[in-house]
């Protein structure tokens, strides 16, 4: 059902203002020391549709780190630059039930392989399938993707929060030397890392998300330019793992409270989409127990319910 724009309109900012509340309930992600000061209380959201409709309205004056949001991107361009058959080899395609930084399967499973693209296990090996001879050829590859899917040149990395979280990277530093041991990453440990932490530390605003957000609803193509950014199977390769792994170990809640794809990152951003109708994009620093959006989930359930989003 095409969704009521002049209603949405007319409720949007009442609906902001009533999940805002909930912020309190959450607390903004300190394990980056760059992320500590987020303004726990804000939120912001921006709506793209298909037919040019756009609304913009909260805190979305703020930019914000892309933190897990950047691995739909990164799959996205291993794919285009590796392969299925490459990326797949190293990343499997299930949900792993575990946290996102859980070294336990490299472990438990042979042959090490991490679960899915979007557990840090396996966005770290995925970084490593972006094409490019240095870290920073790769690094400015994935900014010039990420700028050209949300149209805007100025987007560029927060580098205190770059810094902040390559210093203080204990966990994701052995994630990565675990998977040399195991035969899967193939390329050097830091090298690798400055990749993953830089696509991490992209900062982008609620309408960059969903003007990126808009592209995948509509397969890739990009409808004012006539052109297939990316191809088709590989935006439906993406979207299936936002359903299945997109929101941590909430992503089945979510997708029986608002049942769409979805990404969220722990600075608090969320990339949604509503198939074949609009990109969605939300800020709300502060985390529920799982690193989601406590006051964007809340935002996204509500909209959902009342514009009848759901895929299911
Ligand atoms: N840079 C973060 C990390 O590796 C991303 C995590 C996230 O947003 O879930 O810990």
């Amino acid at each position: 059902m095409a969704t009521n724009w002049q209603q949405l309109r007319a409720e949007l900012p009442q609906l902001v203002e009533q999940s805002r509340v909930i912020a309190e309930e959450g607390e903004v992600a300190t394990y980056i020391p760059g992320l500590a000061n987020s303004p726990k209380d804000a939120l912001g959201i921006s709506i793209f549709d298909i037919k040019g409709e756009r609304i913009t309205i909260g805190d979305c004056g703020i930019g914000f780190t892309m933190q897990s949001i950047s691995k739909v991107f990164s799959l996205l361009l291993a794919l285009m630059d590796s392969g299925e058959e490459r990326v797949f080899e190293k990343v499997g395609m299930e949900p792993t039930g575990d946290d996102f930084n859980s070294m336990l399967k490299l472990e438990l499973v042979d042959p090490g392989k991490p679960f899915n693209p979007f557990i840090n296990a396996g966005a770290i090996v995925i970084a490593s399938l972006i094409a490019g001879e240095t870290p920073a050829v790769k690094s400015a590859r994935m900014l010039d993707f990420i700028r050209k899917l949300a149209k805007d040149n100025s987007i560029g990395w927060n580098e205190d929060v770059y810094s902040s979280e390559r210093d203080t990277a204990n966990r994701n530093r052995s994630l990565a030397y675990f998977l040399v041991d195991n035969g899967i990453l193939e390329e050097d440990v830091e090298e690798t890392l400055e990749v993953y932490f830089r696509q991490c530390a992209i900062q982008v605003s609620c309408a960059n998300l969903a003007q990126m957000g808009l592209l995948l609803a509509n397969n890739g193509f990009d409808t004012e330019t006539g052109e297939q950014v990316i191809p088709r199977h590989f935006v439906q390769i993406v979207k299936s793992f936002m359903v299945t792994c997109g929101m941590y170990n909430a992503s089945g809640e979510f997708a029986i409270q608002v049942g769409i794809p979805a990404k969220s990152g722990v600075s608090g951003g969320i990339l949604a989409i509503v198939p074949g109708q609009m990109g969605i994009g939300v800020v709300g620093p502060a985390l529920n127990n799982k690193g989601n959006s406590v006051a964007g989930v809340h935002l996204l359930a509500r909209l959902s319910e009342q514009y009848d989003w759901s895929m299911f």
